[in-house]
């Protein structure tokens, strides 16, 4: 079982003193993974740090340079945190 809010609000990812996946571990479930990055999918709900809505997949890197072959369908938001380049994706507005 995945943790569920009941107080009504998300809890927003954190940047400001660094991220750390495991802090969230469980919540974010580990798509994929190589040396600088990895993907993340969203189980428990958080908050873009970005925009404050829930988010979709996110991508953490430390590379300096990150390229995307395929572009998603939705908004993205781009959060710099020390020494990451966080990227969240959202669904498509209805
Ligand atoms: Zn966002």
């Amino acid at each position: 079982m995945w943790p569920v809010c009941l107080s009504g609000r998300m809890e927003t990812l954190t940047v400001a003193d660094g991220f750390d996946v495991h802090e969230y571990r469980t919540g974010l479930k580990i798509l994929k993974q190589d040396r600088e990055s990895v993907y993340l999918a969203n189980r428990a709900g958080y908050a873009c740090p970005a925009c404050g809505r829930e988010f979709g997949r996110l991508f953490v890197s430390t590379d300096e340079e990150v390229s995307f072959g395929s572009a998603p369908t939705g908004p993205i938001c781009v959060v710099r945190a020390p020494e990451r380049l966080l990227v969240l994706t959202h669904e498509p507005d209805q």
